[in-house]
């Protein structure tokens, strides 16, 4: 089979900062209006990637489906986005689903020759019991042996195939170890460690799917933070979301998921959980804590600055699907913001006033 060059894996093809990634789409969206392309999200990934230029042979496939076609064969453009863009993650895949395929292989080969053994020495066996039922004469010895020899090829059979499964053992559990980290590493957010945005939409959906009672959800977005990035540069502001990552897992109540929605927004889904109460003194807590965080400068340990968020939240209702609840508790963070900040929304009176 031939080898295709490896892709660089997906999020380090789109390495841009905020202001370079506009600037990107401003080219970008241009470019699909003139060509009457829908804007849709595989749209979106092929035209911004044509316009980094990191890609010529997309760019040349691209420029020829254009000049070739009136209308952009939706076909064309997910073929294009599956061979340039996400390449990578199903040649994992692939590869995965390969391995397994072989492993399974070995092992049914191994199994059909241990069942001929086993045939081959029932047959032995049952010609040695004939031979044995016959007057003893000078055969015996020549009996004996040949079942003597048969027992032990058969042993040694047994032994190679048992070598063989303890072997296949320790590859499954080595793919699953695998599949289970590339698993993942595409549902957690590389840089805070709770889930990614696309892992909290399908978790969210499932959740609403399964039982809606029970279930809140509490959004909550840094306050200031471009501010803090404008004053003490991005990485510092990166460190600060490693470490609101941290604190939400760690608080996390049971069967709670926790997810970076975006920039420095993130918002926790809450199982169990019937009433806004019990989601507010979770979002306190929370809360609390984010404002007790210290940026310290690290040689000197000198305090630099404090950082504060604020929370909505909302409780599933029947017929709600993932936005309307999504929206729901937007709207409540955004009134925390306009509140003041450093808050939960909707209050409750006992800790409404905690500084
Ligand atoms: P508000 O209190 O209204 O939320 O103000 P804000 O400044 O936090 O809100 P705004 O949405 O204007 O800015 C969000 C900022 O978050 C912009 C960007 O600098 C920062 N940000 C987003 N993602 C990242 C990231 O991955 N790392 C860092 N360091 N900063 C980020
Ligand atoms: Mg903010
Ligand atoms: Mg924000």
């Amino acid at each position: 089979m031939s080898q295709q060059p490896k892709a660089p894996s997906l999020l380090a093809q789109y390495p841009e900062e905020t202001r370079e990634a506009a600037d990107l789409l401003k080219h970008a969206v241009p470019l699909m209006m003139r060509h009457q392309i829908p804007p849709n999200p595989v749209h979106y990934a092929l035209w911004y990637t044509y316009s980094q230029g990191n890609n010529p042979d997309l760019n040349r496939r691209l420029d020829k489906v254009v000049s070739d076609f009136d209308i952009f064969p939706p076909e064309t453009a997910l073929k294009l986005f599956r061979d340039h863009i996400i390449r990578e993650e199903l040649e994992d895949a692939r590869i995965g689903q390969q391995q397994v395929i072989e492993l399974v292989d070995d092992i049914e080969g191994d199994v059909s020759r241990s069942v001929e053994g086993s045939q081959a020495y029932q047959a032995s066996l049952s010609s040695g019991l004939d031979a044995l039922r016959e007057p003893l004469d000078e055969n015996l010895p020549n009996v004996l042996n040949e079942l003597q020899q048969s027992t032990q090829l058969m042993q040694d059979q047994q032994e190679k195939f048992l070598y063989r499964l303890r072997n296949a053992q320790t590859e499954i559990q080595h793919l699953r170890t695998q599949l289970e980290r590339a698993h993942m590493a595409a549902t957690l957010d590389n840089l805070t460690q709770v889930f990614n945005r696309n892992a909290f939409s399908r978790l969210l959906e499932q959740a609403l799917k399964t039982d809606h009672q029970g279930l809140a959800l509490v959004m909550m977005d840094i306050d200031h933070f471009k501010q803090f990035n404008d004053q003490y540069g991005h990485p510092l502001g990166d460190r600060v979301l490693q470490h609101v990552g941290q604190l939400l897992r760690d608080l996390l109540p049971p069967r709670a998921m926790a997810a970076r929605y975006g920039g420095e927004e993130f918002c926790v889904i809450m199982r169990d959980c019937y009433d806004l109460e019990t989601a507010h003194a979770f979002a306190e807590r929370l809360r609390l804590k984010i404002k007790a965080l210290r940026v310290k400068v690290r040689s000197t340990d000198k305090v630099l600055d404090t950082i504060t968020a604020s929370f909505g939240l909302a409780l599933a209702q029947a017929g709600d699907d993932p936005e309307a609840l999504i929206t729901r508790a937007d709207d409540a963070m955004y009134q925390a913001k306009r509140n003041g900040r450093n808050q939960v929304h909707p209050p409750f009176p006992e800790t409404a006033l905690i500084a």
